[in-house]
């Protein structure tokens, strides 16, 4: 089974759309979204229209404030502050990476946990770790909604991680550990990753290096998620060798065409999450 993630964030989509519409005919309100946006690196500039153009497909209002790439943190944090009490805003994404004079931890401090939708900022975390209701980084939640196509009930299966950066790793773990899965993590340092993988009825690969995973490395029948986006020469390919894979597993995501499409729908979903708790 090939994931489709286009077609599934396609279908979350749709389901956001059709809660947006009613939440507007009920209420008169939309959810509105802020993305800081700041310097001119080309990938963060698509990044943002993709995420603009989104939202406005599902009705969300989207509003791009763009920054040079010499403004000041004080500027930014003051910017996030008025965003934080701005009653109609739902949610607050500053696009990462930020250039060298602005503190990137004490920017996603400053973001209201409440309006969090990228779920980076210590609260959110630490209610994920905790178990509890929290806003879920949206790679790692669009990673679980396709695991959920292919399985409902995670309970007792060994899932293997690799990479444990805060964005990708770290949260998929706690995501498949509410799942009741036997999470094991992998990463850089590890010293037998293929043995760990070769255990894994499901596999989530973060890392960043094109078809790391190869066939022997995956156990038959698993589940396996690629999260990697690697340029080779013109292609782009994800940290999984997917010829070799995926004649060998259930079920698999491509790439391009998997995880990324989801990333984008579950922000569209958090955007919605937080105003609906608003
Ligand atoms: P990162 O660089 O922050 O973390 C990479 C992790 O991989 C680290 O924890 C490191 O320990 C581990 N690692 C490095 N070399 C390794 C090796 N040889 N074996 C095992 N583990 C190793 O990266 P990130 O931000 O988590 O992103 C990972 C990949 O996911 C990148 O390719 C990135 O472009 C992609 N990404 C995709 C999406 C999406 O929507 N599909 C979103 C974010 C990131």
């Amino acid at each position: 089974m090939i994931l489709d993630g286009k077609k599934e964030a396609a279908l979350l989509r749709e389901e956001i759309k059709k809660e947006v519409f009613f939440l507007k005919k009920k209420h008169n309100k939309i959810p509105s979204l802020a993305v800081i946006l700041i310097g001119d690196f080309a990938p963060s500039q698509i990044y943002v229209r993709n995420k603009e153009k989104n939202s406005k497909e599902v009705g969300i209002n989207s509003e791009i404030i763009k920054y040079p790439k010499n403004i000041s943190e004080k500027e930014v944090l003051e910017k996030i502050e008025k965003l934080n009490n701005d009653n109609n805003t739902s949610g607050i994404l500053v696009q990462l990476p930020l250039p060298a004079q602005i503190n990137k931890e004490k920017i996603i401090n400053a973001i209201s946990p409440k309006k969090d939708v990228d779920g980076f900022n210590p609260i959110n975390v630490g209610n994920l770790a905790s178990g509890y209701k929290s806003i879920v980084p949206c790679t790692p939640l669009g990673c679980l909604y396709l695991i959920k196509k292919v399985e409902k009930n995670l309970q007792g299966k060994h899932a293997v991680v690799i990479g444990r950066s805060n964005l990708n790793g770290k949260p998929m773990a706690q995501l498949l550990l509410k799942e009741n899965c036997t999470v094991t993590v992998v990463h850089s340092k590890t010293k037998d990753i293929k043995a760990e993988c070769q255990r894994a009825d499901i596999l989530v690969v973060a890392v960043g290096i094109a078809n790391l995973v190869k066939e022997d490395w995956v156990k038959k029948n698993s589940i396996v998620i690629d999260v990697g986006i690697n340029k080779v020469g013109e292609k782009i390919c994800g940290d999984v060798d997917f010829e070799q894979v995926k004649h060998k597993v259930k079920a698999i995501t491509p790439v391009p065409g998997g995880v990324g499409p989801m990333t984008i729908a579950c922000l569209l979903k958090n955007t919605l999450e937080c105003f609906k708790v608003r």
